[in-house]
């Protein structure tokens, strides 16, 4: 693909498309009342979607690409959301098509001893994605204002002198995660959080659904109904996250996931619209090394066995004729 992938009318779709899933800085969000899990943005049918999501892979593919050839950015993409909200499909079909080598997926489950013996920052920093890297983090730092908020045990086990978990702990570490966040932006690194927005009603249907079908059982944690069972408490605590990360620097999107096909659009178009907003390029080689390449392809045809081509690619390319410059 050329430079233009993207004509300007698809990038200003793009563009709207994401801006209504945003939360917009400085906002107070009742998540409840601000945003419908089975929105769909008018995207009417199932097929759209998956046509529109295909193209937005192929974009992502093709900046990815660039990105990793680049080297000066990073993408850190933050993934929380409900017990079943999709998290894993999500992961699977949106990264499909796109270099493994160039992304990493991170779990974060119940923190083990060794990562409570260090500030709760510590053992998301390790798994930061390198330049040029998309990282994924399924589930994140965000649950150090979530699962340990709605459950204070957690904030117990951490091992925190008194000043750390007294006064407005949350609110503390709304400041402290905003400031990391900005750090990181300004070195370089463009973070893009996803809240996967599930009903209750949805996840109650696809609780039984994995009890219903065999197959995916193994799906199935009794933990997560009982997660359920502090449903008001979550949505508060989100409400909460939403309300004071949503930054100019990392804003939040809320995803549509009631709807796997229109979620996994979603967060497609996010991602490809992230990548776009970086714009990242091909490095450009300048003459000094285009003429050393030329001087090396000199030397190698030199070496051609007799009744050979002097340069075969050239030959089987393009009938011998060198291709036309990129406009890169
Ligand atoms: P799952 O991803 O559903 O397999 O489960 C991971 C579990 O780890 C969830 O129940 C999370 O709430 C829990 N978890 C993740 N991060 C933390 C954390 N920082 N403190 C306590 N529990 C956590
Ligand atoms: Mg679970």
């Amino acid at each position: 693909m050329t430079e233009d992938v993207l004509s300007p009318k698809r990038r200003k779709r793009l563009h709207e498309f994401v801006q209504l899933l945003q939360v917009k800085p400085g906002s107070h969000v009742n998540l409840e009342r601000d945003f419908a899990p089975d929105f769909k943005a008018g995207v009417k049918k199932k097929k759209d979607g998956e046509a529109l999501l295909e193209e937005g892979i192929a974009l992502m593919c093709e900046y990815q690409a660039r990105l990793a050839a680049q080297e000066n950015w990073g993408v850190l993409v933050v993934l929380q959301a409900l017990d079943a909200a999709g998290k894993d499909g999500t992961i699977r079909h949106v990264m499909s098509g796109v270099n493994p080598q160039g992304v990493s997926v991170s779990g974060f489950k119940v923190p083990s001893s060794e990562e409570l013996s260090h500030d709760y920052l510590w053992r998301y920093q390790r798994k930061l994605p390198a330049r040029g890297q998309i990282g994924i983090f399924n589930r994140s730092y965000y649950e150090e204002v979530l699962v340990v908020r709605v459950h204070p045990e957690n904030l117990e086990r951490q091992k925190l002198p008194p000043a750390a978990k007294g006064g407005d702990v949350w609110k503390r570490r709304y400041r402290e995660i905003n400031d990391w966040e900005r750090y990181l932006t300004d070195n370089g690194f463009r973070i893009v959080k996803l809240f996967l927005n599930l009903s209750r009603e949805e996840q109650r249907s696809r609780f039984l659904r994995r009890i219903d079908l065999p197959d995916h059982n193994w799906k199935f944690s009794s933990a997560d109904v009982q997660e359920r069972g502090h449903w008001d408490e979550y949505q508060k605590a989100f409400s909460d996250v939403l309300t004071h990360t949503s930054t100019a620097w990392a804003p939040w999107y809320v995803i549509p996931a009631d709807r796997k096909w229109f979620e996994r659009l979603s967060v497609g178009m996010v991602l490809a619209n992230t990548l776009v907003g970086i714009d990242p390029h091909y490095p450009k080689v300048d003459k000094k090394h285009r003429d050393a390449l030329l001087e090396v392809k000199r030397a190698l045809e030199a070496q051609a066995p007799k009744g050979a081509a002097a340069d075969p690619f050239m030959e089987g390319q393009h009938n011998g004729k060198p291709p036309a410059e990129s406009p890169a």
